[in-house]
């Protein structure tokens, strides 16, 4: 093998970025030694079809595995489709609610405003609480009123852009709950009962892009407008197992390597501890700094996605610049948000947070001795 090929494949960066994010590095080595030829097959996962015995075996051990760490009940489906988690903002209100029937949405953020924006263009929408335009709070839940002819109630669990996430189910007499957990998915042990339908992109915390998760409860099923496009009509999905069309096969495949790893991590209570020590850590840096802050009311801080500012805006470049030259990479805030963000899914271990907030204490130090004249 070329040096320069192993030296890179060697060196794993701190990926804290938002999605595609860092996977398990167990489950890329096997994917690596697999890749040429999947146990003795004389072929690669992705040149198989996704109609053969072998990737059937593939799809339904992944499908048994998602099930079994979330506790997925029997009357539910759960389909592999594609499109991204942005699709599902059109299939919802094509599949749960009639031209004249409303859709509830919360607004937390980016995403949940999307999807509120999406549903209008299929029906009534109507906005049950605005955290924005800042998204660092949201009026009291005891407040919230789902109107009981609703089709649903949608929000997203965890906004991937603010850091803002809603740790309990809201409460909605009833109406079917659409949960967007792109971000917050195998993050912690969650009850599937309690909704209609949950979807998450594989990106940020399941596996590589391509492929969209919509875990739904069966009597949501068959309900879909006639003008819906088949491939977006859940029933339709759900009766050809998914493969209306040619699926993700490889999204697929190492999906289910990731549960697999979760699984043998300890499951999602554990995936939950880690999550809160990791987050725990990094807020408690941002807090305890006078250079840094999150302004995110502590009741709704995410565990997954930890966005900052600096004080001084204009040392962000700087910072981004210094984290990058010390392996932490992926620390850009979104766009459309600016400021700084460490995602903190499954994959990065808490040594990685450590590192972080170690090199946020020495920026800070050096910035401090900077503003004291002292040489950097
Ligand atoms: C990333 C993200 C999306 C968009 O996902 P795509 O798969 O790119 O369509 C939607 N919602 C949330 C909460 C996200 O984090």
């Amino acid at each position: 093998m070329r040096p320069d090929i192993v030296a890179a494949v060697t060196t794993r960066l701190l990926n804290f970025g938002s999605g595609p994010a860092m996977l398990p590095t167990p489950v890329l080595e096997q994917v690596r030694d697999e890749f040429l030829d999947l146990d003795g097959r004389g072929m690669s996962i992705v040149e198989m079809s996704h109609r053969s015995t072998r990737f059937a075996a593939i799809a339904e051990r992944t499908e048994q595995r998602l099930r079994s760490l979330l506790e997925v009940p029997e009357s539910y489906r759960v389909l592999f489709v594609q499109g991204g988690a942005t699709l599902q903002f059109s299939a919802v209100p094509l599949n749960l609610a009639a031209e004249d029937m409303t859709a509830s949405h919360l607004v937390t953020g980016h995403w949940s405003r999307r999807a509120a924006e999406e549903a209008a263009r299929y029906c009534p929408v109507e906005v049950v609480a605005d955290g924005g335009p800042g998204f660092e709070t949201i009026a009291d839940p005891e407040t919230w009123r789902v109107r009981p002819d609703a089709a649903y109630l949608a929000y997203a669990a965890n906004e991937t852009i603010h850091g803002f996430e809603i740790p309990f189910v809201p409460l909605t007499g009833g109406v079917p709950v659409v949960a967007d957990m792109s971000s917050t998915i195998l993050s912690r042990p969650i009850d599937v009962s309690q909704f209609g339908v949950i979807y998450f992109g594989a990106q940020k915390n399941l596996g590589p892009a391509g492929l969209t998760v919509v875990v739904i409860r069966g009597d949501l099923l068959g309900r879909a407008r006639g003008t819906t496009p088949t491939l977006l009509d859940y029933r339709a999905i759900a009766e050809s197992g998914s493969m209306l069309n040619t699926p993700p096969t490889f999204a697929w495949y190492v999906a289910g390597l990731v549960l697999e790893w979760i699984a043998a991590e300890g499951g999602l209570s554990e995936m939950a501890e880690r999550a809160e020590r990791r987050a725990g850590l990094l807020y408690e840096a941002i807090d305890s700094s006078r250079l840094y802050r999150n302004n995110v009311d502590p009741r709704y801080r995410s565990r997954t996605n930890v966005p900052f500012g600096l004080v001084d805006p204009g040392l962000e470049p700087q910072f981004l610049e210094q984290a990058a030259a010390a392996g932490l990479i992926g620390l850009r805030g979104h766009r459309s948000v600016g400021g700084i963000r460490a995602s903190l899914y499954n994959a990065m271990p808490q040594s990685g947070v450590d590192t972080l907030v170690e090199f946020m204490a020495d920026f800070e130090e050096r910035r401090a001795g900077l503003a004291e004249g002292e040489r950097p």
